[in-house]
């Protein structure tokens, strides 16, 4: 047999891999690489480069004891070529290869670098997903808008889960009127499992501390689960102690409280550690058990066969240059704020410092503090989608982009979601605690310490009227807009650009 190379990347580490199914355990090498082109494309939060490198030397070593030929190269090996096919070239210079068999890459960026890549390659599809890349095509195909619910019950009766015949257990596809409750003072959830590093993992922060110390975001402490076993444990402590409230209190904010009843698995579910059905079949098994509501079994299973697999199906569907679009043209710079800068908003100042620590923050952070400001500032959508993809653990630009550029940043032109997600303070007020101990007041809509939520939501819809007016979800918005009188509005547009060009400036705003 001719040697093959096998070519596993840092977010391919599932045993079902389709390379590894399709490859010859006696003949075939298996192909693994930490390289600086990798590490260093956006300066990764050092939790997710410590994160990778761990699981990936794990994930060697099982290999490596299942019977597997690896080819390992760590970062500071002297003869890393520093990137991925410059490392395929050194090992099938070195084995006599010239065939690669890898499963399709989640980013277009090394799709294309492998399709360039002097070697036979030979892609295989991913199929750690519910939905092929064709299904999503097949479904897209002739509708005239995409939207995640449609989408989400096919996924159901393909799946079967939370199903009853043809029909949706319980009577009802979405339970959501169920879920997103203000959450009281006293809400005391559970923590996520903490793993002590081990000898692998210590030796990889020594090494991150040493490289990337420069980064945005804290290495230390460093808890997250970093194999297949760790996964599993965090996934079981999710179902028993955090599951039967996540629906409750999918959209609470609290200071201190950073991970409420969120699962905080998409690390693992990203890199390959769990497999996304067999974790929606464990989630409904504790339904099926009268263990946890179904609101929140629901809740939890369309985010991953509904959300999950339709922001896979949008990145692909869109092509590459998706995370370049623009549709509202806005060019405002990041704000040095979101690199920990200081600021006297204090919802962006717990969103931000939560995201340096833990390289994690829950989907209404990222929605409605982060997301929502940068859109209401007009910030640049791809210097919002490069923060995304830097500075959380579960950042891989086919989930991250059309969570960014299109849900969150609406630079898709409402491809992802019907109308951009914008709020005024009024909800941020509603859904955490963060106005209590903020300099700015929520309640006040112009003036000295008016909130710059309430003014910037102001100042969005006028300054994209053209473009909204019409949309029949937002007709309220402009309606209430509309009655302020004339001398109200010019305030509120007028003291919303001071304060913007006062952020642009450097100001402490
Ligand atoms: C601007 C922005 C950027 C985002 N970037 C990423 C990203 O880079 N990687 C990422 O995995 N998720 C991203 N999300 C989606 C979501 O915020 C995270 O999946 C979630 O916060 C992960 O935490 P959790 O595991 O505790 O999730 P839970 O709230 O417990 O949800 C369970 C699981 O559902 C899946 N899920 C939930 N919402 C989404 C969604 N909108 N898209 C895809 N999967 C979803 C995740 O796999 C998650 O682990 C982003 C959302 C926004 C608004
Ligand atoms: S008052 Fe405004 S800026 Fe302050 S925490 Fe509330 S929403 Fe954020």
């Amino acid at each position: 047999m001719v040697t093959r190379l096998v070519l596993v990347l840092g977010d391919q580490l599932s045993l079902g891999l389709s390379a590894l199914a399709q490859a010859d355990k006696a003949d075939d090498v298996i192909v693994m690489a930490e390289v600086a082109d990798e590490a260093a494309y956006v300066p990764h939060h050092p939790k997710k480069i410590a994160l990778i490198l761990s699981a990936m030397r794990k994930f060697a070593a099982r290999l490596e004891s299942e019977g597997w030929t690896v080819a390992y190269t760590r970062l500071d090996h002297p003869d890393n070529a520093g990137s991925i096919p410059g490392e395929l070239l050194r090992r099938a210079a070195e084995v006599g290869a010239s065939e690669v068999l890898v499963t399709t890459p989640g980013e277009w960026r090394l799709i294309n670098v492998l399709s360039d890549c002097p070697l036979q390659v030979q892609f295989l599809a991913d199929d750690r997903f519910v939905a092929t890349r064709a299904d999503f095509e097949g479904w897209a195909e002739g509708r005239k808008q995409l939207r995640m619910e449609f989408f989400y019950r096919e996924m159901r009766r393909k799946t079967g889960l939370m199903m009853e015949g043809d029909k949706p257990a319980g009577g009802k596809w979405n339970y959501d009127a169920e879920n997103r409750k203000s959450p009281p003072k006293d809400l005391r959830p559970p923590e996520p499992p903490k793993f002590e590093p081990d000898a692998i993992t210590s030796e990889v922060l020594e090494l991150v501390e040493a490289r990337f110390s420069g980064n945005f975001g804290r290495l230390r402490p460093f808890w997250f689960a970093t194999d297949a076993e760790q996964a599993e444990a965090a996934l079981d402590h999710f179902i028993d102690h955090a599951l039967p409230n996540f629906g409750d209190y999918q959209d609470a904010m609290l200071s201190g409280q950073r991970f409420l009843f969120h699962a905080v698995i998409s690390p693992c579910l990203n890199i390959g550690l769990l497999d996304p059905l067999t974790v929606c079949q464990r989630v409904q098994a504790a339904w099926k058990a009268g263990h946890v509501p179904i609101n929140a079994a629901e809740g939890f299973i369309r985010q991953i066969i509904g959300w999950r697999e339709f922001v896979r199906g949008i990145y692909f569907l869109e092509g590459p240059d998706y995370v370049n679009r623009n549709a509202l043209g806005h060019d405002r710079a990041l704000p040095a704020l979101y690199w920990g800068g200081e600021t006297r908003m204090n919802c962006l100042s717990e969103a931000v410092e939560q995201t340096r620590d833990e390289a994690y923050a829950h989907h209404i952070q990222r929605l409605m503090v982060t997301g929502n400001f940068a859109l209401l500032a007009g910030i640049d959508p791809h210097q919002v989608h490069e923060w995304y993809l830097a500075v959380y653990a579960d950042a891989f630009e086919w989930v991250e982009a059309p969570n960014t550029v299109g849900m969150s940043q609406f630079a898709d032109g409402g491809v992802v979601g019907s109308k951009p997600y914008v709020s005024s303070g009024a909800y941020i007020n509603r859904m955490s605690d963060y106005c209590k101990s903020c300099a700015y007041s929520v309640t006040a809509k112009t003036g000295e310490g008016a909130c710059p939520f309430n003014l910037l939501y102001w100042h969005f819809l006028e300054r994209h009227r053209d473009r909204f007016k019409d949309n029949p979800r937002m007709g309220n918005m402009y309606r209430t807009w509309d009655r302020m009188d004339d001398g109200k509005r010019a305030t509120i547009v007028k003291e919303a650009q001071i304060f913007l060009d006062r952020m642009s400036d450097g100001a402490l705003v």
